[in-house]
């Protein structure tokens, strides 16, 4: 009810500013110069719940680009496409404990089958594996995907596309040796535009929490009452999203927050919270929720943002465990 709706509100609209001061404990990512003028100071976040209730606190309505949280998109893209059998001779779906953008395991056994799909090496993998030829076709599969999910097809901040090319190092480093190991089905400078095109996709809060409310409905779209997904690859997402989402610290937030998620470079969370039995604190029924805050920390997660749903896990309840 309204009440109930408005004070979940002033109660997270608190949690923001109590917990903003974290954002002093990271920055901005400076290797894609776009990024660096972000102000650290901003912490957004939107939650949607399973009946369609928006609540949002602090500065929920930034544009930002996705960045890593496109991984996700493009893995149940190449899923729908493909089937999970032949994707998963392409990724693993086994953490790491690395860096996000480390080279290092490509090399420790071969063929160098990428360990999984929220690492760089293969997010770029995956990218290859998109539908079509071409790159345009291949990105526009990747669209057609957030489009369903989101109602709209997103739009590519190009300033931040080209100014990450530039220094793209790391990744077409990734790429060759994807290359040269068969991993990739398109050629090394497709498929590094195609990854970083789908880094550049730009979104709110409010989008990604949409979609983080589809994932925690098992696919099931409550806004549109339709199953936009096969739930059995909504479940699968989400165990890659908790097992690897937040790359070497995907076990303490695990540990800590309790909830699949994916985290970006410029400051985004897309978190899904399913559905908690017998359970009556808010959002019970599932939500999803989507954080800004651009200033990271060193594995490359939202600092303030991770804080914070840590708060908001702890005050209602959150975890799946
Ligand atoms: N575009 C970024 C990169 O490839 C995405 C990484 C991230 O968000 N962690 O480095």
């Amino acid at each position: 009810n309204f009440e109930t709706k408005s004070e979940c509100a002033n109660r997270l609209h608190h949690w923001v500013e109590k917990n903003r001061r974290y954002t002093e404990e990271g920055t901005c990512a400076s290797y894609i110069p776009a990024l660096r003028h972000a102000d650290p100071h901003q912490l957004g976040v939107c939650i949607i719940g399973h009946d369609g209730e928006i609540i949002k606190g602090g500065e929920a309505d930034v544009v930002f680009t996705m960045q890593s949280v496109s991984k996700v998109i493009s893995f149940m893209a190449v899923c729908l496409t493909h089937g999970l059998a032949y994707v998963l001779k392409h990724v693993d779906v086994e953490p790491t404990g690395d860096p996000y953008n480390s080279i290092m395991r490509l090399e420790l056994k071969k063929p160098a089958r990428p360990f999984n799909p929220m690492i760089n090496a293969g997010a770029i993998t995956v990218a290859s594996l998109l539908p079509g030829v071409t790159k345009e076709e291949k990105f526009a599969g990747l669209l057609d995907v957030l489009e369903m999910l989101l109602g709209r097809r997103p739009s590519v901040d190009e300033a931040v596309f080209f100014s990450e090319r530039e220094t793209a190092h790391y990744n077409f480093a990734l790429a060759h040796f994807l290359k040269a190991e068969g991993f990739l089905k398109c050629g090394v400078e497709d498929a590094i535009d195609i990854y970083l095109r789908q880094c550049a996709i730009e979104v709110t809060t409010e989008d990604l929490a949409r979609i983080g409310l589809v994932l925690a409905c098992d696919g099931y779209d409550p806004l549109c009452s339709k199953q936009v997904l096969p739930s059995e690859l909504a479940r699968l997402t989400k165990a890659v999203m908790l097992t690897c989402g937040m790359y070497n610290a995907s076990g303490k937030f695990a540990a800590f927050v309790g909830a699949p998620s994916k985290s970006g470079v410029s400051g985004g969370i897309m978190t899904a919270v399913p559905p908690r039995r017998h359970k009556v604190t808010p959002f019970h029924n599932g939500c999803g929720i989507g954080i800004y805050s651009p200033a990271i920390d060193e594995a490359g997660n939202s600092a303030a943002g991770v804080k914070l749903l840590q708060h908001i896990s702890a005050e209602w309840e959150l975890s799946v465990f």
